[in-house]
């Protein structure tokens, strides 16, 4: 007995529906080695059919987003790329078209693909302060929220100190034991298990005496920050060595040092053009119209004689 499986994807424009052919079987008799599905069919089958799906999601969306919003023209095509997605039945390669916004609407701006933009993962890296942290929630499901690594380790290595720093008294465990401690708390939140690395560090404040010395006591009050800032952000602990093998974002570092360089650079005093903060915002005020393909918009607001010079040049 032959059976096959197709996969019908209905058109909702009325155009007739796609049917696609996801597997066929044979069957012959019924016994136990032929009943129903077998293991490695269905693995091809799931395989078979994720990809026929994904693809005719992906052409109706390319579709959908290469006419121009406002007025409907096509919109140029300056290539193909291929985009990895990761999917739960296996990597899938799926064609990306670039395009280029319409002329007429959007002027020169930069090119696009619109896949992307639907499937690409935001990963939202934070400080963990809670002004950042409501922030980011407000992208809704759009992304990943990890919490910087940097503001982790530097937490962690503040307490080192303090610990060194800690007189040695007879009674309690010594400073090695528990930077030992400590270091156990850190490989957790860097395999991202916030609450095993929590009951370590509460551990460690049960071994300190904030009667002991004032070191100790400063101590234990960092201690006890750290754990309520942890506790506070342990939805935003990932499995940072995972995601630092894979060439993931773990820590906005990169970002912080590239604004230090470009910005406190030109507000160095006496050197050649240097900043002043008025002009410093101006400058940032442009660089986000740029990003945000609003600057041509702004500048004919302001000056409407370039809007009429630029319909006269398409006119013409
Ligand atoms: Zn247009």
């Amino acid at each position: 007995m032959p059976i096959s499986l197709q996969l019908v994807v209905h058109d909702e424009g009325g155009e007739p529906a796609t049917i696609t052919e996801i597997a066929q079987f044979e069957r012959g008799g019924l016994d136990v080695g032929s009943l129903g599905l077998h293991l490695e069919e269905a693995k091809s089958l799931l395989g078979r059919l994720q990809r026929t799906m994904v693809a005719a999601q992906v052409a109706e969306a390319v579709a959908r987003t290469s006419v121009c919003p406002t007025c409907g023209a096509q919109l140029a095509c300056k290539g193909h790329h291929h985009l990895v997605f990761r999917s739960a039945f296996g990597r899938l390669s799926i064609d990306s078209p670039r395009l280029y916004p319409c002329r007429r609407c959007k002027g020169d701006a930069a090119s696009f693909s619109p896949v992307a933009r639907c499937l690409q993962p935001v990963t939202f890296l934070s400080d963990g302060g809670e002004t950042v942290r409501f922030a980011q929630l407000g992208f809704g499901d759009r992304g990943e929220y990890v919490l910087d690594w940097f503001h982790i380790a530097m937490r962690i290595q503040n307490l080192e100190q303090m610990i060194k720093g800690r007189p040695a008294h007879c009674d309690g465990p010594s400073n090695t034991a528990l930077i030992k401690t400590l270091h156990g708390a850190k490989w957790h939140l860097w395999h991202g298990c916030p609450y095993p690395a929590l009951r370590r560090l509460e551990s460690l404040g049960w071994d300190l005496d904030a009667e002991a010395s004032p070191e100790e006591a400063k101590l234990l009050g960092k201690l006890e920050e750290f754990i309520v800032y942890l506790d506070n952000n342990r939805h935003f602990i990932v499995n940072y060595g995972d995601c630092y093998r894979h060439g993931e974002p773990i820590a906005s570092g990169f970002v912080e040092s590239a604004v230090n360089q470009v910005v406190s650079k030109r507000f160095v005093k006496r050197q050649q053009m240097a900043w002043r903060p008025r002009h410093a915002h101006n400058l940032l005020q442009i660089r986000t119209a740029v990003l945000n393909n609003q600057l041509r918009s702004h500048v004919e607001r302001w000056y409407p004689s370039t809007a009429r010079e630029e319909d006269h040049r398409l006119a013409a």
